[in-house]
């Protein structure tokens, strides 16, 4: 399946024909296969530079695994990651810590990135060292410490607060924090992991127009993984729907949140208070859980939980077609579109 292109130059990211399947393994020595686990299977889509891409979906939908195979964290099974045209994986030494300075992520809980025993001033100076790729610039003490005040400046913090621990900092500007430290190689990508999903409601929309303005200034690209769609809503240019390992829906944002086409994500915007104005919101129920990805349904990967199934849908798996422009659905309902 081809990835659907989308307006604009060429892309920053590639990801063509992604699929990724871990082996279930049994015995003693793990050398019995039981199955395999398709966790990610045929995705494609494109970033563009100073665009945000959200990855949306139930957990166990795959978007994790895609997130850590683009940042080199996970090899793909089958298919390809390119960024600025140049395949990332199989990448080494030098070349590889040049791609993590490029690609950079916030997680969720930014404790995971930050080392309580250390200031907050020397995580960031770390991270510019770390991927500073040789650069000797980066060997002068006085330029790493203007630096480090500058990032801190950017994310909204004070520079004598790199004086400080993480205890110290509120979960708001620890996530500020672990930006900043993110933001010290100038990445060109940030996988942003739930960057706002553990903050309070106040300080969610202050993170937001942080990370908006950051991009704003740097044309930085975000690929945003998350399951409220509020925030993707607010944050993202274009949106993929994953369900079981697959794209179901993608779509410019906008286009998405006011003409949802796949019953899935019908399902999703329906389970959820999005503001939506001037529409009426269709009430679906999900019943059931998310199949195993072991031995998921035939035809339809849905097709078990849809409220509009029909014979040809646990038959044929449907593909993914263009049903206006940019917007396009992987389901038999628009098979004549
Ligand atoms: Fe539902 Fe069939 Fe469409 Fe799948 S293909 S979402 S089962 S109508």
């Amino acid at each position: 399946m081809r990835a659907p292109a989308q307006d604009g130059g060429p892309p920053l990211l590639r990801v063509e024909g992604v699929r990724k399947h871990f082996a279930l393994t049994k015995g003693i020595l793990l050398t019995r296969t039981l199955g395999h686990i398709k966790a990610v299977d045929d995705v494609s889509f494109e970033i563009r530079a100073g665009e945000t891409l959200g990855l949306v979906g139930e957990s166990g939908c795959g978007k994790t695994t895609t997130s850590r195979i683009i940042l080199n964290l996970e090899e793909p099974t089958e298919g390809r990651v390119l960024l600025d045209g140049e395949p990332i994986h199989g990448l080494k030494g030098r070349a590889l810590n040049a791609y993590r300075a490029k690609v950079q992520a916030v997680f969720q809980d930014p404790w995971s990135s930050l080392n309580p025993r250390m200031k907050v001033g020397r995580t960031i100076a770390e991270s510019l060292i770390v991927n500073a790729s040789g650069d000797r610039a980066w060997g002068n003490r006085a330029r790493i410490d203007e630096r480090v005040r500058e990032l801190l400046l950017q994310v909204g913090l004070r520079p004598e607060q790199a004086q400080q621990y993480p205890h110290e900092f509120s979960g708001g500007q620890r996530q500020r924090v672990a930006l900043a430290a993110a933001l010290a190689s100038r990445p060109k990508l940030i996988v942003l992991d739930e960057p706002v999903s553990a903050l309070d409601v106040s300080i969610r929309a202050q993170m937001m127009n942080l990370l908006k303005d950051i991009q704003a200034q740097d044309d930085v690209a975000y690929l945003l993984v998350a399951h409220d769609l509020a925030t993707v809503r607010y944050m993202a240019d274009h949106t993929v729907v994953m369900y079981l390992g697959k794209i179901i829906e993608q779509a410019p944002t906008a286009a998405l949140f006011e003409d949802v086409r796949h019953p899935y994500t019908k399902a999703l915007f329906s389970a959820v208070l999005v503001a939506w104005p001037g529409r009426q919101k269709e009430e679906i129920e999900l019943k059931g859980e998310v199949p195993s990805p072991l031995n998921p349904p035939s035809g339809c990967r849905f097709h078990t939980r849809c409220p509009w199934v029909m014979p040809r849908c646990s038959q044929r798996e449907p593909a993914l077609r263009e049903v206006s422009p940019g917007h396009f659905v992987a389901c038999h309902l628009f098979d004549n579109a």
